[in-house]
Formats: structure tokens, C-alpha cells, sequence
């Protein structure tokens, strides 16, 4: 029986371990100093100049050897700042072998709590937090990191590169081309009214000209991030009139509120049914 225990603990290592084995880091330029890594999970932000190597999310712990590598080769250095966006392991996973190489981890005070309290790993956890906006003073770039409240959780950051132009989304943004409708992680704290204000709050500090990265998927513009929006305010009013009307939740979700919406969105985690569920379930808490 033990040995039986052992070999299947052995299995499921060999499972968790092979699901990175392929991943592949790939950098894109943002602008001058910015780059976005895609590998797994959510998407990291790298800015770097004379003053340090500023890292945002770093994905899966299994990663961290390739990313590692990655910003070697693109910065000359290694992390010394790690933001969170939020708390979720895809995000956060990276943490704890960041920290021990030196990167100082900062988010929200709610991830710290959160991270500490759901994960019980407090080798994961941030060692500076704050409770409404952090700037930072690096590169000759002033980097805003700023709370948006009870949008994907309750503890949302976005980060904005003043001089470049820069804005990380983090998981207040789901790119298209992750053919997923967003996730709005109501047990974490998010609702859905906090996700279109936490939007609004983008493209206010956006341009034409602005470079976003969102939490997944490709870089968006300001054009993308008003489409986006739309989609949610329109999902949104329409869930909003139905349960207005005294509908119940099986029949909103059968007149399929988000039908214009499905096309591109089929392949993702977070399909048309659960999406509108989701919408339905935040406007019932408010
Ligand atoms: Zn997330």
C-alpha cells in the first residue's frame, strides 16, 4: 500500500511537472525598455534599465527557471521588484523562488491576506503591500501601480508606465484571442460592476497610442478596451432588465444574454453559460 501511495504521489509530481515541460517563454516589445512574456498563466510585464530589472506576475513556480533565463537575456540581470495584479496562482506562483533570489514582492494587501489565508504559503506571500496606489521611481519611468476594488478580486492592480505609455491590466482584461469570455472570481472578492468601472479607469488613463497588456491574451489598444467594455456594459444591462423582470437564473441563462458576444470566445475556460451565470450571480449580490 505505501509503495502504492508513493508511486501514485510520484505520478502526479510527474503530471504537474510535465504540464510546464513544454512551455516555452516568448518576449514581445512593448516599447523602449517594456517587454511582455507569454508562457503559461497570466502575462508578464518586464520593464528594465540602470536602476533594476521591475517584473509584474510571474506565473507557475515550475516556470520560474525559464523566466528566469528569459529576463537574463533580455535585461543582463535578475528581478528586483515581482507586483502582483492579484492573488491567483497564475500569477503569484513564481513568488516564493523570485523572493529567494532577491526580488522584493509587492502587491495589494488583500493578496498578502489572501495568498496566506487560501494557499497557506507564506514563502508566496508579498513583503511590501499597499492599500490604494504605489509609485515607483525607477528607470527614469514613474510606475503607478494603483487598487481598482472588487473587480476580477479584491485585490486588482493595474500598472501604468507613465512616460512609455504602458498599461498592465492585469486579469481585469481577457484579450480575445484567448477565446474566453473573462473570469470574475466572485469568492475572491470581484463582481462584475467593479470590473467595468475597473475598465473605465484604463481607458481614461489611455490614448491612441496606449500599449495595454492584459492579464491574458495579446496586447490591446484603446479601441480593444472600448469594445470590450461595450460587451460587458451591454451583457450586463441585459442580465440587469431580465432579472428586473423577475426572471430566474436557468431562464436568463437559456436566452442567452451574451449571445453577440460568443463568436472567438468558444474555446476558453470561461464559456457563454458560466459567463452569464457569473453576471447574473454578482448583480444578485449587489
Ligand atoms: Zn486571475
Amino acid at each position: 500500500m505505501l509503495l502504492m501511495s508513493s508511486l501514485a504521489v510520484l505520478a502526479l509530481h510527474t503530471t504537474a511537472q510535465d504540464r510546464f515541460a513544454n512551455v516555452e517563454i516568448q518576449a514581445e516589445e512593448v516599447a523602449p525598455g517594456i517587454h511582455v512574456l507569454y508562457g503559461r498563466g497570466g502575462n508578464i510585464g518586464l520593464a528594465y534599465g540602470p536602476d533594476g530589472v521591475f517584473v509584474i506576475d510571474d506565473q507557475y513556480a515550475p516556470l520560474t527557471a525559464k523566466i528566469t533565463a528569459k529576463i537574463e537575456e533580455i535585461t543582463g540581470g535578475q528581478a528586483d521588484f515581482v507586483l502582483n495584479t492579484h492573488f491567483h496562482g497564475d500569477h503569484t506562483g513564481g513568488n516564493e523562488r523570485f523572493g529567494e533570489q532577491g526580488a522584493l514582492i509587492i502587491a495589494h494587501d488583500n493578496v498578502r491576506r489572501r495568498v496566506i489565508d487560501d494557499n497557506e504559503a507564506p514563502g508566496d506571500a508579498p513583503v511590501i503591500t499597499f492599500s490604494d496606489t504605489q509609485t515607483f521611481h525607477i528607470n527614469g519611468e514613474t510606475v503607478k501601480a494603483i487598487h481598482l476594488e472588487k473587480a476580477h478580486t479584491d485585490g486588482d492592480s493595474i500598472v501604468h508606465f507613465v512616460r512609455a505609455n504602458v498599461i498592465h491590466g492585469g486579469d481585469l482584461l481577457f484579450e480575445k484571442a484567448l477565446g474566453s469570455f473573462p473570469f470574475i472570481d466572485l469568492n475572491g472578492g470581484g463582481s462584475v460592476e467593479g470590473v467595468i468601472e475597473a475598465v473605465e479607469v484604463i481607458i481614461t488613463l489611455s490614448d491612441d497610442e496606449t500599449r495595454i497588456i492584459p492579464g491574458h491574451g495579446l496586447l490591446m489598444d484603446k479601441a480593444g478596451l472600448i469594445e470590450y467594455h461595450a460587451m460587458l456594459v451591454d451583457v450586463r444591462d441585459r442580465v440587469q432588465t431580465m432579472i428586473d423582470a423577475g426572471e430566474t437564473k436557468e431562464a436568463i441563462v437559456e436566452a442567452r444574454p451574451a449571445k453577440a458576444y460568443v463568436k472567438g470566445r468558444e474555446r476558453g475556460f470561461i464559456r457563454e453559460d458560466r459567463f452569464v451565470e457569473t453576471v447574473y450571480d454578482s448583480l444578485m449580490a449587489e
